[in-house]
């Protein structure tokens, strides 16, 4: 299965809980680790960190996170279905951001630096995270996409927050007004 890519509408749907967990979910999860480790394959300067069942096309609340996001070689993921949001704070950070779904593009991103997320684990279990840092980030970038939101509507006012990974892997400034301002890949409904 092919991650899509901005503008497909499908990345701008809320998805909708999963109400019983069954084999199709199972099946869902599956799909969005291959696809995962797929797209990694192919990016050799980037990890994959995580991915939401929407990038796929699939309008339901299960996101998959990297169980150690700095290591490349760690291939294990942990699956939370219906993740909620129920507490942020500490201080707002801005740090960088990429996405499956809006390919070659970084931004610099505000997020607050904790987070407290409920979710179910594949199993059915409820579990509870206290998360802190790129994890926090993370989920809160995989949880937008729950609800149709998309790392770069964050920024989409800042001038300074857009950048693009080239070939080598290096990251460069893009040009505001020329490339995101008015493009509507980006920004469809603006
Ligand atoms: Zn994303």
């Amino acid at each position: 299965m092919k991650v899509i890519t901005t503008p497909d509408p499908r990345l701008r749907t809320p998805s909708k809980k999963v109400k019983k967990i069954t084999p199709e979910t199972h099946d869902i999860i599956a799909k969005m680790l291959k696809a995962s480790l797929d797209w990694e394959a192919k990016h050799p300067h980037e990890l994959s960190a995580a991915i939401a069942a929407p990038q796929l096309g699939i309008n339901q609340r299960i996101i998959l996170v990297r169980d150690d996001l700095e290591n490349k070689d760690n291939q294990s993921f942990t699956a939370f279905i219906n993740p909620e949001v129920t507490n942020t704070e500490g201080k707002t950070i801005k740090d960088y951001e990429g996405c499956l779904s809006v390919p070659f593009i970084y931004g610099l991103v505000p997020r607050p630096s904790k987070a407290k997320v409920k979710a179910l684990l594949e199993d059915g279990h409820e579990v509870r995270l206290r998360a802190s840092g790129y994890l926090a980030r993370t989920l809160l970038h995989e949880i937008d996409h729950l609800n149709g939101i998309l790392f770069i509507d964050h920024i989409k006012n800042d001038k300074k927050a857009f950048f693009r990974m080239l070939d080598d892997g290096k990251i460069e400034p893009m040009n505001y007004d020329t490339e995101i301002k008015d493009n509507k890949e980006l920004f469809p409904d603006d």
